[in-house]
């Protein structure tokens, strides 16, 4: 018998498909706007310069061996991203009733906070978990996986480019009490756009009123606005205010960290001995999934976030790459609105946050700037800013304003 004649082919992932035929394409001007990561000025992976400074420290430390971490990581790194997140002042931690558990990566944080809430949480009905439409295409599998249904709100307005802030609002008040909201803390994936304070207030009332359970999914803390605590103001002002909630934590981009798959998960209980029991639950869960995490990323991170020294330069480095987005942005909206007098208005290009941008191009328009300009993005319209630099912008712009007229 043939075991697995029954599997069927699986579609490829198309964010990692499209960077594959970017590779394979000989054109030299092609540009790649897909993936997720940063990019210097010449279109190279940036290791930052703490990182490297932390990586000689680490090299050079005579006591370093390779031991297994505990279950819930390393102890100097969990304490050190608790703080980074919720804030040195943060009443949580003060109060002792902050569980924090090193996870793989940011992908790692959705998942065990997912598991955990599909084995404890006293879901009002169905196991269901509302996510912003759109959001980050993983959010729906992490969550299937783990006997979860995933259902959407309405978050994004082609109208306006922006926030459907009232039709947000509307859900909240609508979904049955004690739902699951899945919250990106900052810098939106994929739209760029985020509420602002005043609107984060709206939806922290909607919220308590409806006792619901706040899922944040923070993987760009820095990324927005080249300040971390700026980028953390959502999560520590709903801690503040008492809306329950966990927070998923990534360094992959604002250390420059992808590959080291470092990331934690920090749930904020009502007592010290409530962190405590599910602290102990997830350890169980951590244990029977990965056993204990990988320790060179928890390290490096942990050397930055405990030495003042290092983690200046860390914040320096992330202005660089948060300064060199926005300046992207400018130059985008310039290019368009002045030089090339691109119908539509474009103003959302410097408005948005973060790592990408949506650009309100549809289907046919992205399929044609990758089939007639070399230039590859989602077809949802969704660029990396990472992608442009001095040497590709003029050249994106141009093709951009070909295939609106
Ligand atoms: N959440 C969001 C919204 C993301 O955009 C990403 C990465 O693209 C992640 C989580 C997880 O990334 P990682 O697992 O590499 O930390």
């Amino acid at each position: 018998v043939d075991t697995w004649n029954n599997v069927p082919l699986a579609p490829e992932d198309s964010i990692f498909k499209l960077t594959a035929t970017y590779k394979v394409d000989t054109f030299p001007q092609k540009v790649n706007l897909g993936v997720g990561a940063y990019r210097d000025d010449n279109s190279k992976p940036w290791v930052l310069p703490v990182i490297k400074a932390a990586s000689q420290a680490l090299f050079n430390d005579p006591n370093l061996d390779h031991e297994y971490l505990p279950i819930t990581g390393l102890p100097e790194f969990t304490s050190g991203a608790a703080r980074l997140i919720l804030g040195g002042d943060s009443p949580a931690i003060a109060e002792n009733r902050v569980c924090s558990v090193q996870t793989i990566s940011g992908t790692g944080a959705n998942h065990l906070g997912a598991l955990f809430l599909s084995r404890f949480y006293d879901f009002n009905g169905p196991k269901q978990v509302y996510l912003s439409d759109p959001t980050w295409a993983n959010h729906f599998a992490i969550f299937r996986n783990v006997g979860i249904d995933p259902l959407t709100y309405k978050y994004y307005d082609p109208k306006t480019i922006g926030l459907a802030c009232d039709e947000f609002l509307a859900a909240l008040a609508s979904a049955p009490d004690r739902s699951v909201f899945l919250l990106h803390a900052c810098a939106h994936n994929p739209t760029g756009v985020d509420p602002t304070r005043e609107q984060w207030n709206q939806i922290a009332d909607a919220m308590l009123q409806k006792g619901h359970y706040a899922f944040f999914d923070c993987a760009y803390q820095g990324f927005a606005s080249g300040d971390l605590d700026g980028d953390a103001w959502a999560v520590r002002e709903f801690v503040k205010r008492g809306v329950p909630m966990l927070v998923c934590q990534s360094f992959a981009k604002n250390a420059g960290l992808y590959s080291e798959r470092i990331g934690a998960l920090h749930v904020v209980g009502s007592s010290t001995e409530v962190a405590k029991r599910v602290r102990s639950q997830l350890a169980v869960l951590t244990r029977s999934e990965i056993s204990n995490p990988p320790a060179h990323g928890a390290r490096l991170v942990a050397l930055i976030l405990n030495n003042p020294e290092l983690f200046e330069q860390w914040k320096e480095d992330i202005r660089t790459m948060a300064s060199r987005i926005i300046e992207m942005r400018k130059e985008l909206y310039r290019l368009l609105t002045e030089e090339f007098k691109t119908p539509g208005t474009w103003i959302h290009i410097v408005n948005q946050i973060g790592m990408f941008s949506f650009t309100g191009l549809n289907a046919e328009q992205s399929q044609a700037l990758i089939d007639k300009a070399h230039i590859y993005l989602t077809t949802n319209g969704r660029i990396s800013m990472a992608g442009l630099n001095t040497g590709n912008i003029r050249y994106f712009a141009e093709n951009l304003d070909k295939v609106v007229r």
